[in-house]
């Protein structure tokens, strides 16, 4: 069933990582399998063994003919502290297949059990994140925001600890890479600066080929001007849709620019930028807000890591890299105008576009008005003032969102396009549905406390088109209620 594997990771040399065999579970049984994306990745779904045998694979119990298995070496700065040694300790990497498109692509179970890296961890992962994570990173590729994605969940049939016993579970993750900021941290900090020349190029020629022809002394700092450039496009599309990742430490930030490591994250419904939910968030560090400063950071400590391969004089090093983080402020605003633009049904290019988008945030902000429902209901209002009430209903103050609307329907006259046109753009970029909090822990529940996995399908199957209004399935869209409000997430 497995297409044949390309073998990447496991040429580079074997301080990158540690051979293991990942631990059978007990009782493996399918949960969710994503038919569409096995057949992107080039699956034989016309030899598929059936829900019990794959259900062996996806838990680590079977490995596919031609997998290495392999636990990756990586560091990382956690919540601002740098730990030298982190690595999978719960991750396998199967190997790298070629997709369709021809886009190597990771394999790789999460939850497998304990692995060279585990430290004092058990290896595994209670079901509960795993369908989160599941349902999370489906919705964000619906919503065309570059992620990781899910490829099956298994539960294990056996307990995890975690203060009280929990059913375990594992995901099958696919990637881009799993190739981190905190990757090249690993042998920055070891003073491997073979090492980290061999990574770099790998993530040139895997990820960014059109540097691998530049000369030595452009290539390096290239690839950081590229991964800043990724960084900042994602965390504007994040910051498009209220999401708030919840742990941008270093070993979460992908160098593919993809969404990576779906932990306590979670969709801020009344619009405010000092948002948490993630319970081990204690200080706010990943608040909405934060989250393009902290992605600046994130960035900076990348560049560090290459240093010494940027320029042999390290003072000019250092400069050269300093002059390009300092761009990413412009280069992230830039991005979140685009984004922002393109949320208000704007085509051109004004000068006063970003003061209106703030002004409608800030409307938001004082209103306590829900961040996706605004946007969905502000399409119906391109069409026609006399759809204003149902969205000026959103804010608890309505003064600001009133005074607002004159003003972004008359720069709206000096777009090209009639006002259903406007409409129904924003309708492809506004989603009606996004993996509300709520709905998630619902799903969770029942999945964990009563064994109904219907609400999962349920749920994949609304956020599969998250820019479509499904009959029916309006409760979806909806807020939470108090009773249902949800304050903390947890990983
Ligand atoms: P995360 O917070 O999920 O990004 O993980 C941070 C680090 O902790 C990574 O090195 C993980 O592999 C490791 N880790 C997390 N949970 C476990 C676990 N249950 N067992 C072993 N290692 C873990
Ligand atoms: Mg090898
Ligand atoms: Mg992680």
């Amino acid at each position: 069933m497995f297409p044949q594997f390309s073998l990447q990771y496991s040429r580079l040399p074997e301080r990158f990582y540690q051979h293991f065999e990942p631990a059978p579970v007990k009782r493996p049984r399918l949960i969710a399998f994503n038919r569409g994306l096995a057949e992107q990745l080039g699956f034989d779904l016309s030899a598929y063994p059936g829900d019990d045998k794959a259900a062996e694979y996806f838990a680590g119990n079977l490995i596919p003919p031609g997998a290495e298995p392999l636990a990756q070496a990586y560091a990382g700065h956690q919540f601002g502290g740098f730990v030298p040694q982190l690595g999978d300790g719960r991750a396998v990497l199967l190997g790298e297949v070629l997709d369709r498109n021809g886009c190597l692509r990771d394999i790789q179970l999460k939850g497998a059990g304990r692995t060279p890296f585990s430290r004092g961890g058990d290896g595994r992962a209670p079901l509960g994140p795993v369908l989160r994570e599941y349902v999370v990173s489906e919705a964000m590729h619906a919503l065309g925001i570059p992620t990781t994605r899910a490829l099956a969940a298994v539960s294990t049939g056996e307990h995890v600890y975690r203060e009280i016993p929990m059913p375990g579970g594992i995901l099958t993750r696919v990637a881009a890479s799993h190739i981190r900021v905190g990757t090249f941290e690993y042998f920055a900090a070891r003073g491997d600066l073979e090492g980290l020349k061999r990574l770099a190029d790998h993530v040139i020629a895997r990820h960014y080929p059109s540097l691998a022809s530049l000369a030595d002394d452009q290539r390096y700092l290239a690839l950081v001007e590229n991964v800043q450039l990724q960084q900042a496009r994602l965390i504007a599309r994040w910051m498009g849709v209220g999401f708030i990742h919840g742990v941008m430490n270093t070993d979460n930030t992908s160098t593919a620019g993809e969404t990576i490591d779906y932990g306590p994250c979670a969709f801020m419904e009344k619009y405010d930028p000092r948002t948490v939910f993630s319970s081990i968030d204690q200080n706010g560090r990943y608040a909405y807000g934060n989250q393009p400063a902290i992605g600046q950071w994130n960035i900076a400590r990348f560049a560090e890591t290459l240093l010494p391969l940027i320029d042999s004089d390290q003072h000019r090093a250092i400069e050269r890299a300093t002059e390009l983080i300092q761009r990413f402020p412009a280069l992230y605003r830039a991005e979140w105008l685009a984004v922002m633009r393109a949320k208000l049904g704007l085509c051109r290019d004004d000068k006063e576009d970003f003061a209106l988008a703030e002004a409608l945030l800030a409307a938001m902000h004082s209103g306590r008005a829900d961040f996706t429902l605004t946007f969905r209901r502000l399409c119906d209002c391109a069409e026609s003032p006399a759809h204003d009430e149902p969205l000026l209903a959103l804010f608890e103050q309505a003064q600001a969102v009133e005074a607002w609307l004159p003003r972004w329907r008359e720069r709206l006259t000096e777009e090209p396009a009639s006002a259903a046109e406007v409409a129904d753009r924003m309708r492809r970029t506004n989603p009606f549905y996004i993996p509300r909090n709520h709905l998630v822990e619902h799903m969770i529940e029942a999945a964990i406390e009563r064994d109904d996995y219907l609400p999962l399908h349920r749920l994949n199957e609304v956020l599969a088109r998250p820019f479509d209004e499904q009959p029916g399935r309006e409760r979806y869209a909806q807020p939470a209620t108090p009773q249902e409000q949800v304050y903390r997430t947890f990983c």
